[in-house]
């Protein structure tokens, strides 16, 4: 608890002091250092100051200083340790032994800019599976990890990817408010050692936020390459944060920098100490002014006084609302921007852009005393590959190219493990046949279980071959050039490059990739990316894609394959132009495209991808769409005719077609009538608004009876159905149904997320309505023109 909350006459022992590097340092110079019993002698409620006795003298503290300074009672002690059984232990050992316990556990955040390791530093250190990519925004929310290290418990929290902390992006704002509202220990700001520059902004800013911090220097191999020579001892006494070079790919550096996030939490580290950014004489003037109004807020407690003056001279909205429960906010806040004014004037360039160079000008002054730089060599590898990934006239057929490999292997490659496993399952349904009495146990684990989940399970090479392909392009750094060839078309249709790596992560699934639009500044660009990104098949249409494609187009894969991933990209593209045409009024933040060097794909993370996504698809065979497959199979079985022993081909149809599920289908199937959909499909269609792998598994239930020998799912699409004489799939349906598919209606998850980024249900009300029109209507015209020619 914290030590405000004490009652009169209540002992406990300090655990640990929050807050900024300043505060901390004057409080526990007075005594408040972990193990020190301390008494409240007077605390009434809403009292301030409240008084405390420790080490034999009163002190007294302001209620928000108590409140960043935690402590365990007595009361508290037992049910952080239990005593142990080997002999007695003092009562007040117990209670110092949980200070001590409590006192041990570290809070780590690790800030950085985008792409620059966080992530790999968070799975080496905590044993996590978290994903990496070479491109920014892959990370969109805290991933919190812990470990045991040294006697320490390790609580690591890895967050957003970012360039500053001034509250543009969503990222930023998120890592400014977890920093403001979680209070690490300690900040582990992860830098890239071959970008140091640009990387050391950051760094600045958490200066002058006065953070307790330790910089990672990051992919200390690749400056290591490149023949640079950085004396980073030398650089970290400079700017009072120690510094350690971490290969967090390999692991190297890693315990050394745990080790000195252990010193610096202990206050046993040389180099710490709270560095000045000079701003120059100006800057420093109206920073002095603002200050000295600011020394009694509670804010001042989080932030050191300067940094606040700063950002009321920035007009920073976040510190200004912070400051608006101050009682001078009003003068502040007229001081500040009259400063600012004054500022302007004499220097001739905006606040922010004044504040920035001088960082700048900050961070190469550092660099100049200790940093030689080398040949840059990696570098040059990677100018070459650019000129030709990027270039102008090879580019876009390049990526269509790779594209296009893509599918194919999907499709190709996957076939022969897809075989195996479909010929086991085959097998195993013809055992069960076999050797099971006929009843409804058997025709359960036959028709429900292995025709649902059985059919869909053999998809699972192929998707794991489709995250191959994409996990290795974002590995080497190619997406983000993806990104960059796609700018000019996607001004086009009114977004930017930025909006282009959702949107190939849309290929995989939907989900996170919709989360991943939160790299994007611009609102509106932002919403519009979210809105069409159920558009782009992810993998679970695949199964649907494979099976239908193999059984009725098995001569044209490729072509087929193409026409429906295009169609999605261009039913995309024409909802984004309309958007942007009618709903969206233009909006356009010009920003930096960032072109990270490529760097080879490690075996280890690829793996590690690849084994998480074969995971989460095991789990869903094992959960919803086993789940649903025996209750589609139950609605579709139940109720039984009164007949003895087996049915024939013929009753089987008409029990089907008497079902539950078959009066459920044809309730609603007229609506589907048009496109060539009969009730089966329709229940199928239904079905996979919860998974899209649930089309497949349910047809796999609904078409598996009344077959003496078992056999696959594509030759029974195919043969004809004994209530009509023909065939429910023709391959007119089955194009009309793969459209269909392509386009309706996203699945549950694809929703949610939608709405929760869109920041509203309204828009995952129109991605149903919408989405499930646009592929009514396109299923309609192919339909509906394909029967006049067939
Ligand atoms: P994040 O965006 O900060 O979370 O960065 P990630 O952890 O996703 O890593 C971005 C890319 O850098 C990935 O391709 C990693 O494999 C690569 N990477 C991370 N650490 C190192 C390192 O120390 N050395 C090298 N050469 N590459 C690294
Ligand atoms: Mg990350």
């Amino acid at each position: 608890m914290r030590l405000s909350e004490l009652k009169i006459g209540e002992k406990a022992i300090v655990v640990k002091v929050l807050g900024r590097g300043a505060f901390r340092k004057r409080i526990i110079e007075m005594g408040f250092v972990r193990g020190q019993e301390v008494i409240a002698e007077l605390n009434a409620p809403l009292r301030d100051p409240i008084k405390f006795k420790i080490m034999d003298y009163e002190v007294s503290l302001r209620r928000s200083e108590a409140n960043l300074i935690e402590v365990v009672t007595e009361e508290e002690a037992t049910s952080v340790i239990t005593p142990t059984s080997h002999g007695t232990t003092a009562e007040e050992s117990t209670h110092a032994r949980a200070a001590e316990m409590r006192g041990k556990t570290i809070n780590i955040a690790l800030v950085g800019n985008p792409n620059c390791g966080k992530t790999s530093l968070f799975n080496i250190a905590s044993g996590a599976n978290e994903h990496v990519g070479n491109y920014s925004g892959v990370t969109v929310d805290a991933k919190a990890g812990h470990f045991d290290y040294k006697g320490y418990r390790i609580n690591i929290f890895d967050l957003p990817g970012t360039y500053s902390l001034s509250t543009y992006t969503p990222e930023e704002l998120y890592v400014r408010r977890y920093l403001n509202n979680e209070m690490p220990d300690v900040i582990i700001n992860v830098v890239v050692a071959s970008n140091i520059e640009r990387n050391l902004y950051l760094t600045t800013e958490l200066i002058d936020m006065d953070y307790s911090m330790v910089v990672a220097l990051n992919m200390y191999d690749e400056l290591e390459k490149s023949g640079t020579k950085l004396n980073y001892k030398l650089l970290g006494d400079m700017i009072g944060v120690p510094m350690i070079p971490t290969v967090s790919r390999s692991g190297k550096g890693i315990d050394e920098l745990f080790d000195t996030v252990i010193d610096v939490y202990e206050r046993r580290n040389k180099s710490v100490r709270h560095v000045h950014v000079n701003y120059g004489p100006a800057i420093e003037a109206a920073v002095n002014e603002i200050k000295e109004k600011l020394r009694t807020s509670k804010t001042a407690l989080k932030y050191s006084p300067r940094y606040l003056a700063l950002k009321m001279l920035e007009g920073d909205n976040e510190v200004m609302s912070m400051l608006s429960d101050n009682e001078n906010f009003e003068e502040l806040k007229s001081i500040s921007s009259k400063l600012k004014a004054q500022i302007e004037d004499a220097l001739h360039e905006d606040i922010e852009q004044a504040i920035a160079n001088e960082k700048y000008g900050f961070i190469s002054g550092a660099l100049q005393e200790t940093m030689q730089q080398g040949a840059e060599d990696s570098r040059n590898i990677t100018r070459v590959i650019d000129s030709l990934v990027t270039n102008k006239v090879v580019g876009i057929p390049i990526f269509i190219l790779l594209m296009f490999l893509m599918f194919e292997a999907t499709f190709v490659l996957g076939s022969y493990p897809m075989e195996w496993i479909e010929t086991g399952i085959t097998l195993l349904s013809s055992w069960l046949h076999s050797i099971m009495t006929p009843g409804p146990l058997k025709d359960l684990l036959i028709d429900g279980i292995l025709g649902g989940v059985g059919g869909v399970i053999v998809f699972l090479p192929n998707i794991l071959i489709l995250y191959l392909f994409i996990s290795l392009m974002e590995d080497s750094g190619y997406m983000a050039r993806a990104a960059f060839i796609m700018d000019k078309a996607m001004h086009k249709i009114g977004l930017h490059g930025k909006s282009f790596i959702p949107l190939v992560m849309g290929f995989g699934c939907n989900v996170p990739a919709i989360m991943a639009t939160r790299t994007i500044e611009s609102r509106s660009s932002r919403l519009i990316t979210i809105l069409i990104n159920p558009f782009i098949s992810c993998s679970a249409r695949l199964p649907v894609y494979i099976l239908f494609i193999g059984t009725f187009f098995p001569k044209h894969v490729g072509w087929a394959f193409l026409i429906l991933y295009v169609a999605g990209i261009a039913v995309a593209f024409i909802t984004a132009r309309l958007l942007r045409r009618f709903y969206f009024k233009e909006d356009e933040t010009p920003f930096v495209m960032e072109l990270p060097p490529y760097r080879i794909p490690t075996i280890k993370a690829t793996c590690r991808h690849m084994w998480s996504k074969a995971e989460q698809y095991l789990r869903k065979m094992g959960g919803i769409i086993l789940v649903a497959s025996v209750i589609v199979w139950a609605l579709s079985y139940y109720p039984r005719p009164d007949i003895e022993g087996e049915l024939t081909p013929q009753q089987a149809t008409e029990q089907q077609a008497n079902s539950y599920m078959g009066h459920i289908g044809r309730a609603i199937s007229p609506i589907l009538e048009p496109l060539g959909f009969n009730w089966k499909i329709t229940i199928a269609l239904i079905s996979g608004t919860a998974a899209k792998e649930l089309i497949v598994s349910t047809l796999g239930v609904l078409y598996a009876g009344g077959e003496e020998a078992p056999e696959a799912l594509s030759a029974k699409l195919t043969q004809p159905n004994p209530a009509t004489g023909s065939p429910d799939f023709t391959p007119l349906i089955a194009a009309s149904f793969l459209i269909f598919v392509s386009l309706y209606v996203p699945c549950i998850a694809s929703i949610t997320a939608v709405a929760k980024e869109a920041g509203s249900w309204k828009w995952g009300v129109f991605s149903i309505l919408y989405n499930t029109f646009v592929a009514w209507l396109c299923a309609f015209i192919v339909f509906q023109i394909g029967s006049i020619f067939i």
